[in-house]
């Protein structure tokens, strides 16, 4: 992951601190300077950043080892300032699945608020406790000061350290909760909500409503956001807007290479290179337009590997003309049966960036499959 820092890796998976991270202890220390809080209670406040962190982290593993329960796994957690991304390879297709990898990080949430009060009343008694509730309840409703101040004169004790960061750290814990169920999709509420759908619509068409739904609240978002002031709300309503209309079209893409196998789209006209043979061959051929990738073989018509494209636009400005293939081949070629999904064979040729498959049946070459024909079947048939 670039521009990131790797954390650690627990229970297999590696956790990353995205670079604008940084801004977070940048706005801690803002909010320090402009509160005219003492160095004490900057390092509370910067506790409480890193233990809210920690709790977006196992919140992600929720979601992350929920998946690995049906055998998803999880790239990586990336932790950001509007909050953490669980790289799941995929979401898994049934829908009671994926309704339960999706609850599973709010479900944490809830979990550590209850421990959290838990934790409260076993540290606080007396006085002090009824100071914690009062915290609470001040910070419900959403930081007003001014009522019921009585408290804080009978007791005489200023909520301070501990005893004011860990009810604060409670309620954050339930306003992720709350935010992360809002139905925009893909935000958690979105997946919950795709997956209520899809048990009766289907797939395509719940994700299209989904979809749909999760772009209006997004734009509700960002307009909400740059009125408040609430950038961070605006950031995430543009990731939510535009991480909606991809999976759209993902699940559409997904849903059209379904119906197709390798032998369906594969091309069975295709020039065969030998290995000894010198780059100007594959340079005309290029420059013909037809063929851009190709499949290269030994004297003994064993395929050995693919030439493509960019290889030889290298040869064609190094004016390499008379070198051999060989030394510009890719060795690792995916062979796939005619038989084989095209959903699958996409994701293969996205995941490893290939430009060619070989396609065979019985051990025999019958065709091959190149990036350009499938984003030339795509664009014709995807409306
Ligand atoms: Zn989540």
């Amino acid at each position: 992951m670039r521009g990131s820092l790797k954390l650690f890796t627990w229970f297999g998976i590696p956790v990353y601190l995205h670079w604008s991270f940084g801004l977070i202890f940048l706005y801690a220390l803002w909010i320090s300077y402009a509160n005219n809080l003492d160095t004490l209670n900057t390092v509370w406040l910067m506790g409480y950043f890193a233990a809210l962190f920690g709790c977006v982290l196992l919140h992600e593993y929720g979601h992350a080892l929920t998946a690995r329960r049906y055998g998803v796994r999880t790239q990586d957690i990336i932790l950001t300032p509007i909050g953490g991304i669980a790289r799941l390879e995929r979401m898994p297709e049934k829908p009671v699945q994926e309704f339960l990898v999706a609850i599973a990080g709010p479900l944490v949430n809830v979990v550590l608020a209850a421990l959290l009060f838990f934790l409260g009343k076993l540290l606080f008694e007396g006085d002090r406790w009824t100071l914690f509730n009062w915290v609470l309840e001040q910070n419900m409703m959403f930081g007003g000061e001014t009522e019921d101040m009585d408290v804080l004169e009978e007791t005489g004790i200023t909520p301070s350290g501990l005893l004011y960061y860990l009810p604060v750290l409670l309620l954050t814990n339930i306003a992720l909760v709350v935010f992360n169920l809002i139905p925009a999709f893909p935000m958690d509420g979105g997946r919950i909500f795709r997956a209520l759908l899809a048990m009766r619509l289907g797939r395509v068409r719940a994700t299209q409503l989904a979809s749909w739904m999760g772009q209006a609240i997004a734009v509700l978002f960002v307009v909400f956001g740059l009125w408040k002031n609430a950038f961070s709300l605006a950031l995430i309503g543009i990731f939510v807007f535009t991480t909606a209309r991809a999976e759209n079209n993902m699940v559409r893409l997904d849903a059209l290479l379904r119906r197709f196998k390798a032998r369906d789209l594969m091309r069975p006209n295709f020039t065969r290179l030998a290995v000894n043979d010198w780059m100007q061959t594959p340079i005309g051929l290029l420059n013909q337009g037809l063929e851009r990738h190709f499949l290269v073989f030994d004297l003994q018509d064993q395929l050995v590997g693919i030439l493509e494209e960019a290889r030889i636009v290298e040869a064609m400005k190094k004016r390499d003309l008379s070198a051999e293939i060989g030394q510009y081949i890719r060795p690792d070629v995916g062979v796939v049966g005619q038989e084989e999904s095209m959903e699958y064979i996409f994701h293969l040729l996205q995941q490893r960036g290939i430009g060619l498959l070989a396609v065979a049946d019985r051990g025999e070459l019958v065709g091959v499959i190149d990036q350009a024909g499938l984003q030339n079947f795509l664009r014709l048939n995807s409306r």
